[in-house]
């Protein structure tokens, strides 16, 4: 797997107390390490920034010219929980640039991973919030298709709705949004009955879940949701908005995960990529804000890519699963 990163990361708020913090970007690299002494082969790649027509993929100009001015004058507040200083604009475009490294190593054939923050799924084509400033994803997947991939999925297991990825492909049939969350929670949206509009209806795919969901309900959603979907859409390029804040030590999600769950998900994903004919994944750190879950969880994730596929069957019970998939089943044959 490659491992895309840089040490602008840390310097995104590094006097502003936050729980956004910069120690995240060494508690996430630490995971790395963690999984390169368990054996599994890892190569450390630079990244540049991403260009200024990457970013306006997925945001108005007008609003990166708002970011870069309010960061070049020494930062500010876009909400309050989502602020910004003089080091930003270096951090979120050498984030974005992180994940196009990523989508080019998956291109080639290998697996990679951007250890990048801020995280950027909350942010819109016009607008920041919930800490993200821009959406790398949002940045990868239309990367992905400037390089010929016709389509394209993001999954999104971070505990809060990606909202703003959303909001980019919500008239999109070519990127295929499918998210796992807490609801109700922060930032109120991802309804199973938000399914997409126009041409991008039945290519947002929301499972919202209740509080404390471990591990067996994320089981059932990626087995009675998630997979058949993947497989029936057969995208070229697989990209992971990697949130670990479902993690039962979460100090902010309030989910049962494990670390080791994370690496089921990677397992199972990477199975059906290769079933579809995808290139290997491409993942992207999002949130995660207790440190020891966050090295836990990158390690898993890492050492995931490489291990068997859980091969999750659905059993037709769970309630929060069901709902989606009737909201889902018009557009897609494997859930009738
Ligand atoms: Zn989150």
């Amino acid at each position: 797997m490659h491992i895309y990163s840089d040490p602008a990361s840390e310097h995104h708020l590094e006097n502003i107390p936050h729980i956004e913090a910069p120690a995240r970007f060494p508690a996430a690299l630490a995971g790395v390490q963690y999984a390169q002494e368990s054996g599994t082969r890892l190569e450390h790649r630079t990244c540049k920034p991403a260009p200024r027509s990457a970013l306006e993929d997925a945001h108005a100009p007008s609003y990166l010219d708002q970011l870069e001015e309010l960061c070049a004058s020494g930062g500010g507040y876009l909400d309050f929980d989502t602020a910004l200083d003089q080091h930003s604009w270096s951090a979120v475009t050498l984030a974005s640039g992180a994940a196009i490294g990523a989508v080019e190593s998956a291109l080639s054939g290998t697996p990679a991973f951007a250890i990048v923050r801020p995280p950027g799924h909350h942010a819109g084509r016009d607008y920041g919030m919930g800490f993200c400033l821009i959406n790398h994803i949002a940045v990868a997947a239309e990367y992905a298709r400037s390089q010929g991939i016709e389509r394209v999925a993001i999954l999104d297991w971070d505990v809060h709705h990606g909202n703003g990825t959303q909001d980019i492909f919500y008239y999109s049939g070519d990127v295929l949004y499918l998210s796992a969350h807490r609801s109700p929670f922060y930032p109120g949206t991802g309804g199973a009955r938000e399914i997409g509009e126009g041409r991008g209806q039945g290519f947002t795919v929301n499972a919202p879940l209740p509080a404390r969901s471990g591990e067996d309900l994320y089981a059932a959603v990626f087995a009675g949701l998630f997979i058949p979907i993947l497989r029936e859409f057969r995208p070229g390029l697989i990209l992971v908005s990697a949130g670990y804040d479902a993690h039962r030590a979460d100090p902010l999600g309030g989910m049962q995960l494990e670390g080791d769950s994370f690496g089921r998900f990677t397992a199972e994903l990477t199975a059906v990529a290769r079933e579809v004919g995808a290139a290997p994944l491409a993942l992207l750190l999002e949130g995660g804000y207790n440190l020891d879950a966050l090295t836990q969880s990158v390690a898993a994730t890492i050492n995931g890519a490489e291990q068997e596929a859980p091969g999750w069957e659905y059993a037709a019970d769970a309630g929060s699963v069901e709902a989606a998939r009737r909201a889902l089943a018009p557009f897609w044959h494997s859930l009738r």
